[in-house]
């Protein structure tokens, strides 16, 4: 007796999206590689390793230039995966260096990423952690925004990879190369996103990859504190910490995320933060924001605040954005403010707004399809 299988009925399977490979952890690219039949898991430490240092020192985005793997095995992988960037819809320069890339994900899923050249002894690339964000801080862009996702750590990772291939860092020699740090300071709160944002760093300071250490990494928050010890233990990295004011009445305002973690609850969770030390500060960014928070009262009591925590004060000018309700405290106030902190031993380095004129510093990204509809809007008004 014979089966015979009646073909017309069956539906065609839809093929799946193939995997991007770009962004996956090593243990993630392990098992897709065993999984798409590839590799044997036998054989995979070592294609995994091959494969990785092309991603991730080489940065290649075709299968045909992983030179040193068999022409059978990279058609195999070109048949299974994928190598891809998102799609960048905008670069901008501003005329001091500043890079602004705005990133889509997917079809309406944007964010910003900005590179700064020549912070200490090369540039830092700041990282956006989600699109928009929930925590509506009363002086920042980012949190008008309506639209919030977390990105992956495959998004997360793909600024950098984005940001290498446009300062041509993959083939740079390790001293000519401009992109030596990384701050989570674009849009999004990163303790928001954690998993993502950890996962992002295991790739990023691989040290078969891109290889940026985790000491040159650096995760700002607006303070979430019951993820401090979270983020110290599972990544290392170095923390920032958006207080912005010095009593509780006031952060309530700015930052509204002080209602459920109140300044003398985040100060203990930062007195606890893993490695915490005089060779490993934690920095406190204090936006000025003239009348708000600026006077010498504030700075005196800061210091008083901050007293027994090694810690850096970074003073950030308030950077203006359309209908935005602060102004910027005047350069003497802010300089007046610095010396009462310095004076009493911390270092206070004021922030110099870079990127201003394509609102790409601090606080000013937003995406463009919510400024575009914004701007929509307004056209309908008129
Ligand atoms: N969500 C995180 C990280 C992104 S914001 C956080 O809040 O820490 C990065 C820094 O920019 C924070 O210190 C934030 O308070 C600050 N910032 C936001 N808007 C700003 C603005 N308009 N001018 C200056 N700094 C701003
Ligand atoms: Fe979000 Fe940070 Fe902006 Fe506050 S300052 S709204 S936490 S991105």
């Amino acid at each position: 007796m014979s089966a015979t299988i009646d073909l017309s009925r069956a539906k065609p399977a839809a093929r799946p999206a193939p995997v991007n490979l770009a962004g996956l952890t090593r243990p993630q690219l392990a098992a897709a590689l065993v999984e798409g039949g590839v590799v044997t898991p036998a054989a995979a430490r070592m294609r995994v390793g091959q494969v990785w240092g092309w991603i991730h020192k080489y940065g290649v985005t075709d299968f045909a230039a992983m030179t040193n793997i068999a022409k059978s095995a990279r058609a195999a992988l070109a048949d299974r995966f994928v190598l891809e960037r998102p799609r960048i819809l905008e670069r901008q320069q501003s005329v001091d260096g500043v890079i602004k890339w705005l990133i889509a994900f997917a079809p309406g899923i944007e964010a910003e990423s900005v590179f700064i050249p020549d912070v200490g002894r090369s540039g830092a690339l700041c990282l956006s952690s989600q699109v928009g964000c929930t925590l509506n801080c009363t002086f920042c862009h980012t949190g008008t925004q309506a639209l919030v996702r977390n990105l992956s750590a495959a998004e997360i990772v793909a600024q950098v990879q984005i940001a290498r291939d446009d300062l041509a860092e993959w083939t740079a020699a390790s001293r000519e190369r401009r992109l030596g740090n990384i701050v989570f300071m674009g849009m999004g709160e990163p303790l928001y996103n954690l998993d993502a944002v950890a996962d992002a760093m295991d790739i990023i300071s691989d040290n078969e990859g891109v290889a940026i250490s985790r000491r040159r990494i650096t995760v700002s928050t607006s303070g979430v504190a019951p993820e401090l010890t979270a983020l110290g233990e599972r990544t290392g990295a170095m923390l920032a910490i958006s207080l912005h004011a010095t009593n509780d009445e006031l952060r309530d305002e700015l930052v509204p995320l002080n209602r459920r973690y109140p300044i003398a609850e985040l100060l203990a969770a930062v007195r606890a933060y893993p490695g915490l030390s005089n060779a490993r500060r934690v920095t406190f960014e204090y936006v000025m924001l003239k009348g708000v928070n600026d006077s010498p009262a504030e700075a005196r009591a800061l210091v008083r605040l901050l007293a027994g925590i090694p810690a850096k004060i970074n003073l950030i000018p308030f950077n203006p954005w359309p209908g935005a309700p602060y102004e910027c405290s005047d350069a003497r106030t802010i300089e007046a403010f610095a010396a009462i902190v310095n004076r009493a031993g911390y270092a206070s380095p004021i922030r110099t707004p870079r990127g201003r004129d394509i609102l790409a510093a601090c606080g000013q990204l937003r995406s463009q399809s919510e400024k575009m509809r914004a701007s929509a809007r307004r056209a309908r008004h008129v």
